[in-house]
Order: C-alpha cells, then structure tokens, then sequence
C-alpha cells in the first residue's frame, strides 16, 4: 500500500515515516510539509533518520494524495480539515491523528467518510483504546458515589489542553455513566472554587520536559480510589498504531471508524 505523510518533518511525521519503512506491505508514497517550511526540498526518509530514497518533501498536499492509497495526517486541526476535501476528492482513505479537532473540523471528516475510509482518534497506541474500554466500564460499574478526574501529562510543545486523549477518557467515563461529557466537564480549576460539583468529571494538564504521554483516571470514593494508568514510552507507539490503521483501511467501506474499530475492539 502506498502511504503518504502530510506534515512529515514534525515529531510524529519523522515517526511515521520510519514506521513504514520499516512495516511490510507499505509503500513511501511521499511527503508534504507546510508551504514556506524551510524543510522542503530535504529528502523525507533522511529527515526521518533512513538513508536518503530520493523522495523529497513538497508542499503539494493535492499530488500527494493523488500518488497515494492512504495518507496519514499529524498536523494542525485547520489543515487537517483541508486534507479531508483532498482525500475525498481523490479517493485515498485518511487516517486522522491530530488533536484539538472541533466541530467544523469533525464535520469535514464525515462528509469525506462518505466517499472513503476515515480513521480519526485522538490517540492510536493499542493499551489507550484498551484503556477507553475500561474506564467506560469502570464508570458504569462504580457510579456516582465516585467522583472521576482526569489527569494527564505531555512534553512541553504540545499546544493543546487537555490531551485530546484525556477528552476521549472523558467521554468514555460519561458514556459510561449514561451522561454527556460536555454537561459535567470541570476543565479548569483556580482560586475560590467551592467544594466540587457532585457529578463533574474534571481534568488537571501537566507539561514538561519529553514526556510522550500519561494518562490517569482516578475514581475517587469515600475510603478507597480506583486509578487507571497508561503511560507512553515513547510515540512510536502511535506511529506504529497510525500504520496499522492505514493497511486496515486497505478493505474498508466508505465510513468514519475509530482506533478501536482497527483493533476489534469495537
Ligand atoms: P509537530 O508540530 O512536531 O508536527 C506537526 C507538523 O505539521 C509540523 O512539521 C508542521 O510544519 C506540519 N504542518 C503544518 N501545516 C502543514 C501543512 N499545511 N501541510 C503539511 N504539513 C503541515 O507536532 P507533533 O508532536 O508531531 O503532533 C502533531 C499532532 O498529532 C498534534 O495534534 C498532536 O497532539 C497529535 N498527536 C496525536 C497522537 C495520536 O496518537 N493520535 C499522538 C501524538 C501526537
């Protein structure tokens, strides 16, 4: 399968692209970074620590998704939007790893999903969407008398908070309370706050250093506390989720699917 990298100069971009020089059955389709970006013109495989292939980083996003199968996107939310009218334009399936989407930008992806495979999570590492399942269950099983918060901490240049991640958690621990996350979401606490809301579920963002990825649920009740813990080693592990997506589209309908829908875990 040929796989093209949009943004393949940034963190994860350079992880995506060894991902699949490395992973059988994918095919470097190409490259793209934002017009401007003083990396054009660099050989993508040797930006990702490879030896060079020739393959140069362009700023054609339209021919990319021409050449390619599938294309992986790790950028901003307002390009990532973009990316969606091209892959439906050109029929490549698109696998959406960038965070901080919101509505307009979630709206583009399902009206691309019509035509084409879509896959869109907030965090592709198998342990997390494991970690989606089980605090859905937790907070179904534990109930009110526990009040849920959510913290996580990222490397010190991320630039949106929460996680999209710790957004995701939250809405499995809603769901599984039976209530929509945006009517309990406590998302900043300062100063003379009054005690806590009973039902909120409330979120506390670290940043700091290199830190790939911590997330913990913590279900805190009269005398005991249950907490949830996946912590990233490093992102090749979203790389290497983000990939199998893309191969996973290979035999796809059209459709909007979720990490946990790659995984069987659905
Ligand atoms: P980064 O800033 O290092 O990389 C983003 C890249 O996109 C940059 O190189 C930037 O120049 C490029 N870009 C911007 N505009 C572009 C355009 N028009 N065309 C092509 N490229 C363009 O950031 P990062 O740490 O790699 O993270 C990127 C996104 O992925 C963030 O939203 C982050 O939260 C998310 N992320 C998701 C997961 C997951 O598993 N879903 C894991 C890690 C990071």
């Amino acid at each position: 399968m040929k796989i093209g990298i949009v943004g393949c100069a940034g963190r994860m971009g350079r992880m995506l692209v060894s991902e699949i020089l490395a992973t059988d059955g994918c095919e470097l389709a190409g490259g793209t970074e934002a017009p401007g970006s003083d990396m054009i013109g660099r050989d993508v495989a040797e930006l990702a620590g490879a030896d060079a292939m020739g393959l140069k980083v362009g700023d054609d996003a339209e021919a990319l998704f021409k050449a390619s199968d599938a294309v992986i996107d790790f950028t901003v939310p307002a390009v990532t939007a973009g990316h969606a009218e091209l892959a439906g334009a050109h029929g490549c399936a698109l696998i959406v790893g960038t965070t901080g989407l919101e509505d307009a930008h979630m709206d583009a992806l399902t009206k691309t999903a019509a035509t084409v495979a879509v896959v869109q999570a907030a965090n592709m590492s198998v342990g997390v969407n494991v970690l989606l399942g089980l605090t859905e269950q937790v907070a179904g099983v534990l109930g009110d008398d526990y009040d849920i918060e959510i913290v996580e901490m990222h490397h010190r240049h991320k630039v949106d908070a929460p996680s999209g991640t710790a957004l995701a958690l939250g809405t499995a621990a809603a769901g599984g309370r039976g209530v929509d996350l945006g009517a309990v979401s406590q998302r900043v606490r300062d100063g003379h706050t009054g005690p806590r809301t009973a039902g909120d579920i409330g979120f506390a963002t670290l940043r700091g250093g290199d830190v790939a990825g911590d997330h913990t649920v913590v279900f805190a009740g009269d005398g005991e506390r249950v907490e949830l813990t996946h912590k990233a080693g490093d992102r090749s592990v979203f790389a290497r989720g983000a990939v199998r997506a893309a191969l996973w589209t290979k035999d796809q309908s059209p459709g909007l699917y979720s990490m946990r829908d790659v995984l069987g875990l659905a």
